[in-house]
């Protein structure tokens, strides 16, 4: 169905990027994967039959050289690098981490969007798939730099649909709530013990819930625009308001 498709995935060395690369290319679409550890990019490229490609889409140059050893005809972008960094109050927010998660999930975003729109256009059917997050329209005490982000997004998806009416261009946001991947453990530095809390005695979504929700977008026919889809765990009611067992 999907032959000779080509999608381009963002942050595909783990978490829904990853299972994202996976479940298009077993849908039948060619994959570039990137990201910028490409020793877990190349394994997973292997896996399925895809590209490995190094890429840090809050470096302009890197976004560049990525575009630029992709073919003429790109179907699908799915924009998912990114993520969180820290949970500190806005009174006492780290600028450096402020600046690295707009670099990546808003900059970066836009970045691979402007760098891949000539070869989405060439494709005849364009579909930009950006990765939000209920943080895009909810917001929790220590989450304001993640979720300026993320509302920054919601910003962006919208603002795309009308610059691009009249184009074969579609533009879906898929907003997840708990998914259980490396999310926490790169909010958290690398502290596992305080990573493992965020998924305790509840059940996320997996990486692949998410992944099935952008098949099943970029498949449907030329004329049908997938907006938003949001998708929580049902132990989950709103960002900060997850059930626990016991
Ligand atoms: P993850 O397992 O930490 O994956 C994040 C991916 O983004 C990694 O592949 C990472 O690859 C890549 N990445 C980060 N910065 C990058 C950069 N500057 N350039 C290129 N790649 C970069 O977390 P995840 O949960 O799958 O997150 C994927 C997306 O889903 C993010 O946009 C996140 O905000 C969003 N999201 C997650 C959740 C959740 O609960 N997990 C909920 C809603 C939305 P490298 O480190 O190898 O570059």
């Amino acid at each position: 169905m999907t032959t000779h498709k080509v999608a381009v995935v963002t942050g595909a060395s783990s978490g829904i990027g990853e299972a994202t690369a996976r479940a298009l290319a077993a849908a039948g679409y060619t994959v570039y994967l990137g990201a910028r550890r490409l020793d877990r990019l190349r394994a997973i490229a292997a896996d399925i039959g895809g590209h490995a490609l190094a890429l840090d889409v809050a470096d302009a140059a890197s976004v560049q050289s990525f575009a630029t050893a992709l073919p003429a005809h790109v179907h699908v972008l799915v924009n998912n690098a990114g993520g969180a960094l820290g949970l500190a109050p806005v009174a006492e927010f780290d600028e450096a981490q402020w600046l690295a998660m707009f670099q990546s999930n808003v900059l970066g975003l836009a970045r691979m969007t402007r760098a891949l729109h000539g070869r989405l256009l060439a494709s005849g059917d364009g579909h930009v798939v950006n990765i939000g997050s209920i943080a895009g329209f909810e917001t929790y005490s220590g989450g304001a730099g993640y979720t300026a982000a993320k509302h920054a997004v919601r910003a962006i998806s919208e603002t795309l649909r009308l610059e691009w009416l009249g184009q074969p261009m579609r533009v879906t946001e898929i907003d997840p709530g708990l998914v259980e991947t490396e999310f926490s453990l790169v909010r958290f530095a690398g502290d596992a013990e305080r990573a493992s809390k965020v998924y305790a005695a509840t059940r996320p979504l997996t990486a692949g819930d998410i992944a099935d929700a952008v098949v099943w977008a970029t498949t449907r026919p030329a004329h049908v625009n997938v907006d938003q889809i949001v998708i929580r765990p049902t132990d989950q009611a709103r960002a900060d308001k997850v059930f626990r067992r016991g």
